[in-house]
């Protein structure tokens, strides 16, 4: 873990937040590579739930929303976990995250608070008085912003139930522990699908998303070792969902920890902003002519841990002979997806030689309009294809002397490291084969 928490800082994957100023606890900033990676998470995501499917349609609602959505919600009641401090040295904890022998993590005492419940929602004010009238709350979760919304799709959009609405972006939770680098922070972008649907067939299409989201996590090549599902015990729930199950990981921190949550949500949000709105939030089925409330399943993921998970999964050591002796030399490489590398192309000259970057230079010009690249002329070649193996880059092309001759260059790839040879101005529908894009 070390290793993987290393390599995202040194190669610009993930830096800790205004680190200046000796960070911020569980807050984080993408760097240059991270952005990207993150970028490529949220487009497969959304290809896969959104472009590819028929009656999905997308959303992006505002952070900030009316605080009575909260109050209507529950979050304000109940989304909150149990708080409990030692009374030793004053550090505290989530309740149900302390060992089973219960001893302080700190002092190893025994002596601790009797557990209250801690709201874990930011609060904020909306405009310049700072009074009870003026308070909201930055959102912990996206869905509330769809549900607000279902009345506005229904009646753009001519959706059919079952139909899905799903959106990405920022949450909010003030955990009393982060920790475990980006699997628990306060600051999160997420990924969640409200999938509304008939109450008879809620549990069916519970089953549906279960294995179409492992299938996802499989396909972007997270390792079937490291990832099961779990059912929720009764006393686990959310205080609107009747079934939930997570997919796990098997964190090198802590074992087996969700990655994803699916949920059961029923009729239980639209229901309430209805009673409390005083709005209409009901579907009108055509064929029964009979006005429901449908049932929602509920598809969460969290950018970052999925991130996480990605380069945890990717990370490689391996024995490899260097490009310039032939010894065996350990190499590190991170296998992602090629889908979901941050680079996916460096265009290497041999040297610096004039001819050889001008040559490379416009190789790196015409690739650079279909694929995120990187041009880099520093360094023994060796040193160079190393850089590229360890932030995941699938190909390397290198224009040597014989480019002057051939009019080709050689085409390494990452994990075999084997070299080809391809014409210049093959290379664009070459990558182009190898590559899909998110
Ligand atoms: P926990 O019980 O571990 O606090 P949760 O069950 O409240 O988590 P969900 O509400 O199911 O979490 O959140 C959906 C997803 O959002 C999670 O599967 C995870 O990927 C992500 N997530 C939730 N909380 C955090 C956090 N504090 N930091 C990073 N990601 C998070």
């Amino acid at each position: 873990m070390d290793k993987v928490v290393s390599l995202s800082k040194r190669r610009g994957f993930i830096f800790p937040g205004s680190e200046i100023y000796s960070g911020l606890g569980g807050i984080y900033d993408l760097g240059p590579l991270g952005v990207e990676l993150a970028n490529n998470i949220k487009k497969a995501w959304w290809k896969n739930i959104v472009r590819e499917r028929d009656n999905v349609v997308g959303l992006d609602s505002a952070i900030l929303m009316n605080r009575q959505v909260w109050h209507t919600s529950g979050h304000v009641e109940s989304f909150a976990d149990p708080l409990v401090e030692c009374k030793n040295c004053h550090t505290r904890f989530r309740d149900d995250t302390l060992p089973k022998s219960k001893n302080c993590p700190i002092c190893g005492k025994k002596d601790w608070t009797a557990p209250r419940q801690f709201n874990l929602m930011f609060k904020t004010h909306i405009g310049p008085l700072e009074e009870e009238g003026t308070e909201t709350f930055l959102r912990p979760e996206t869905a509330q912003g769809i549900f607000v919304n279902f009345g506005n799709v229904i009646d753009t959009m001519r959706v059919k139930l079952p139909f899905g609405i799903a959106q990405i972006g920022k949450g909010f939770r003030n955990e009393i522990t982060t920790g475990n680098f980006l699997f628990r922070v306060r600051e999160f972008e997420m990924m969640e699908l409200e999938y509304f649907t008939f109450p008879e067939t809620a549990e069916k299409d519970f089953e549906y998303w279960q294995k179409e989201r492992m299938d996802w996590h499989l396909s972007l090549g997270l390792k079937k070792e490291s990832l099961r599902f779990r059912e929720h015990e009764d006393n686990e729930r959310a205080h609107y969902a009747t079934r939930s199950v997570d997919i796990e990981y098997n964190w090198p921190f802590m074992g087996w920890g969700e990655l994803e949550g699916i949920a059961n949500r029923t009729d239980y949000d639209l229901k309430q902003h209805a009673k409390m709105s005083g709005k209409d939030l009901s579907y009108f089925d055509e064929e029964t002519k009979k006005k429901i409330v449908p049932y929602v399943i509920e598809p969460s993921i969290g950018v970052g841990r999925m991130m996480l998970a990605l380069i945890i999964d990717a990370y490689t050591e391996e024995k490899a002979p260097t490009a310039e002796k032939g010894e065996a030399e350990t190499r590190t490489v991170l296998k992602l997806n090629p889908t979901l590398s941050p680079i996916k192309v460096a265009i290497l000259p041999l040297v610096k030689d004039v001819k050889l970057t001008k040559i490379a230079r416009e190789i790196h010009k015409d690739l650079r309009e279909n694929w995120e690249t990187i041009y880099d002329e520093v360094g023994t070649i060796g040193r160079r294809y190393r850089r590229q193996d360890e932030i995941g880059t699938p190909y390397c092309v290198t224009v040597d002397f014989d480019s002057l001759n051939d009019d080709a260059v050689t085409v390494r790839d990452r994990d075999s490291m084997k070299q080809e040879r391809i014409k210049v101005d093959e290379i664009n529908n070459w990558v182009m084969k190898k590559l899909s894009r998110p």
